[in-house]
């Protein structure tokens, strides 16, 4: 294991990670570093994971040879299908990981926050599944704006908590999820939905979502004899898809690992949510990263067309690949994003969602040769978007 590339047993990605939390979270905190990483290990856990991933969300996702898009860009590009996985993204594989863990460590009740909807929704379906209680956390203005996502979470028996202080959105619903935790340690377990957040839910996080370049690398030798491709792209939100595809490429020195951030109207124009590329280092949600923030140190709004892209902080790993050159990372604006999306569905009969339209975008960024082999985690299904992309209609109609 690279030590630059995985944490030390603080946390810390050379100098990002860590968790910096208040003192009152600390018993919960520290209960999960002390046992997370025996639990993922053990003979039990792998098995009831694997066997969840297999018969429940469907796994392995298929990796798709995109013909008509590789003969557009005259190289291979191939899609990590995550927009199949059951609830229409890859965040399940989290949720199935988190729930059970907090089965094993005795806890009855989980906890989340959501922004979009899309982690609330693959947490209340877990729960559903293993028979715990669920309370997701959401804005008062996000609940409103993601209507269809609020009655899933119903429909499956969560509870949903609306978060009625500050600009009613995702660090509004964070720290009503927090307060709640404070209060309950010791039958509840909060499900972090991205490799964000004090150690150990980055490292955490992003193991449970490896199984995504597990099963590349696998499917990959099956189809093309060779095991790695010659790059890996993937949308960053927080960072956990990327993270997923990432993972067993970070010890392979010849794979170009590309991230695509959201620009929104554009990196320099204020409404944006490239944490990255407009961003400096500080501490947001319990961990020292890269985050968007005002000279006093005040966290900036964050802007993107994509819900679940629209975050001011970046996961600690995805810092740490970014400074160290490891990882290139692009800022994608919205406009490109939707262009990306409409040539998806118009050439494959894919419609993919608007945070994975970002990576599908990194393709008019870098020209790769003939030969090569490109993969693109898809890392959701854009159902969820189309009245964005019925919006822009008229814009993109000639598309294809
Ligand atoms: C939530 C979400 C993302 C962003 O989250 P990451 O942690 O960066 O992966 C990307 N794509 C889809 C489809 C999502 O639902």
């Amino acid at each position: 294991m690279n030590p630059l590339y995985y944490p030390d047993n603080q946390g810390f990605y050379g100098d990002f990670g860590g968790a910096f939390i208040p003192e009152m979270l600390y018993p919960n905190i520290h209960e999960l570093q002390e046992n997370y990483l025996s639990i993922l290990e053990s003979k039990e856990f792998v098995e009831q994971y694997s066997k969840l991933l297999t018969d429940y969300v469907g796994r392995p996702t298929p990796l798709y040879l995109a013909k008509n898009l590789s003969e557009r860009y005259h190289t291979n590009v191939w899609l990590k299908r995550e927009d199949l996985a059951h609830t229409g993204s890859h965040k399940i594989n989290n949720t199935v990981g988190q729930v059970l863990l907090a089965k094993k460590l005795g806890k009855n009740r989980i906890i989340a926050e959501t922004g979009a909807g899309q982690h609330g929704v693959a947490t209340a379906t877990v729960c559903a599944l293993m028979n715990m209680e669920c309370i997701v956390f959401m804005g008062e203005t996000d609940m409103k704006r993601q209507a269809p996502n609020v009655a899933r979470m119903k429909m499956l028996g969560a509870e949903v908590q609306p978060a009625t202080s500050g600009s009613k959105t995702l660090k509004d619903a964070t720290n009503e999820a927090i307060r709640y935790w404070i209060n309950h340690p010791n039958d509840t377990h909060y499900i972090i939905g991205s490799v964000v957040g004090p150690h150990p839910y980055p490292d955490l996080v992003a193991r449970l979502q490896s199984i995504i370049s597990k099963e590349i690398t696998v499917q990959l030798l099956g189809l093309t004899g060779r095991s790695s491709p010659d790059a890996v792209i993937a949308c960053v939100g927080g960072g956990s898809n990327a993270a997923g595809a990432f993972f067993h490429f970070l010890k392979t020195p010849d794979v170009l690992l590309i991230g695509a951030e959201a620009a929104g109207e554009g990196v320099n124009t204020g409404r944006t949510a490239a944490s990255l590329h407009q961003g400096s280092r500080g501490i947001i949600h319990g961990s020292m990263t890269m985050l968007m923030q005002d000279k006093n140190g005040q966290i900036t709004e964050p802007h993107s067309i994509s819900a679940g892209l629209d975050y001011p902080g970046i996961g600690p790993l995805h810092a740490q690949l970014f400074v160290t050159g490891k990882a290139k990372y692009y800022p994608i604006t919205d406009n490109e994003a939707l262009k990306a999306a409409f040539l998806l569905s118009r050439l494959e009969g894919i419609i993919p969602a608007l945070e994975s339209a970002h990576a599908l975008a990194v393709l008019d960024h870098i020209h790769f040769d003939p030969g090569q082999h490109v993969v693109i985690n898809l890392s959701g299904r854009g159902d969820k978007d189309l009245s964005t992309f019925l919006q822009n209609l008229d814009n993109y109609a000639s598309v294809r």
